[in-house]
């Protein structure tokens, strides 16, 4: 994921609700249940459109018989399409529960990428979306999905896609209390399966919510304080993203005690991660782990099993 480190920094801003930069347009969409309450949006989820272009999935989420409507669709070439103002609840997440809230629609503000989905392999080295179109190997990744019991095969999201996703998703974390990012297939497990083993959700929270806790440094010295609880963990926790560790670890006990830093005298700022819980490693000190889940924390070595990430068409 080296595209991640040179990550052009492409300059949005939010206005009164709009995104404002460029390649980025605002189409209406009738789908809404109005205004978000106090506190919300809080949430960030990332959706897979299995669409076939940018056009045909904003034609969708903007036509009233639909039902279904997000707040950003991100084109293959970085284009943006805002289809709700990002103070209105958008119906993108449908029957979804996660760390104890149900109907995550009310909480969140919901990202789609234009990408086909789930391919089935043709037998001849390439691949079918279910709407007939035709991908070569070079577009595609196998990988298994922690919701599915077999190995599939996903379409690749485009380096200027997740570039587009990254900025958006910090530019909305400066304007809203976001505390959580999260794939729709990590709300709605037994339904969803977007956006997937092919989109770097991990290396995008990391990033995402490092850098938010560094910008946020530059803002406090001016005396503007709009820190969240998440963000003030990072600011506790040295940051050391040059060799990070990439493995994955299952959580083995059945409440496990995430903290600010690597040792108990950090306050907790999550408890009772469950058991089997994945979690990305990236960094370590002593028997302490750095993880990312939906945040990034600390935890104790002892209390989770390392397991080994598959490389798509290897091993
Ligand atoms: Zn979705």
């Amino acid at each position: 994921m080296t595209i991640l480190h040179a990550t052009p920094r492409l300059s949005f801003d939010v206005y009164e609700h709009r995104l404002i930069g460029e390649n980025v347009k605002f189409t209406a969409s009738p789908n809404t249940s109005g205004a978000f309450q106090t506190g919300a949006p809080d949430t960030i989820v990332i959706h897979f459109t299995a669409g076939s272009s940018l056009d045909s999935s904003v034609n969708v989420l903007t036509n009233a018989e639909s039902g279904v409507s997000a707040h950003f669709a991100l084109g293959r070439n970085g284009d943006i399409v805002q289809m709700l103002p990002t103070n209105k609840i958008g119906w993108h997440a449908g029957k979804s529960h996660y760390k104890g809230r149900s109907g995550l629609n009310r909480y969140s503000i919901g990202i789609e990428l234009d990408n086909a989905g789930q391919l089935k392999p043709r037998g001849d080295g390439t691949y079918e979306s279910w709407f007939g179109n035709v991908y070569r190997e070079s577009e595609v990744i196998a990988a298994q999905h922690p919701n599915q019991s077999v190995l599939g095969y996903w379409h690749k999201y485009t380096d200027i896609q997740i570039a587009s996703t990254i900025s958006l998703c910090k530019v909305l974390c400066e304007h809203y209390p976001i505390s959580v990012v999260v794939g729709h297939d990590e709300i709605a497990p037994s339904r969803k399966v977007d956006p997937g083993p092919a989109f770097p959700m991990h290396q995008i929270r990391e990033q995402v919510l490092l850098e938010i806790s560094e910008d946020e440094t530059h803002t406090e010295s001016n005396g503007v304080h709009t820190g969240s609880l998440q963000r003030e963990a990072h600011d506790a926790v040295p940051r050391h993203i040059a060799s990070p560790v990439n493995r994955v670890a299952n959580v083995s006990a059945n409440a496990l005690n995430v903290r600010k830093g690597p040792n108990v005298s950090f306050p907790l700022i999550e408890n009772g991660l469950h058991k089997g819980e994945v979690l990305k490693v990236l960094e370590k000190q002593g028997e302490w782990a750095k993880v990312s889940f939906t945040k990034v924390g600390w935890v104790n070595t002892r209390y989770i099993n390392e397991i080994t990430e598959k490389s798509p068409f290897k091993t």
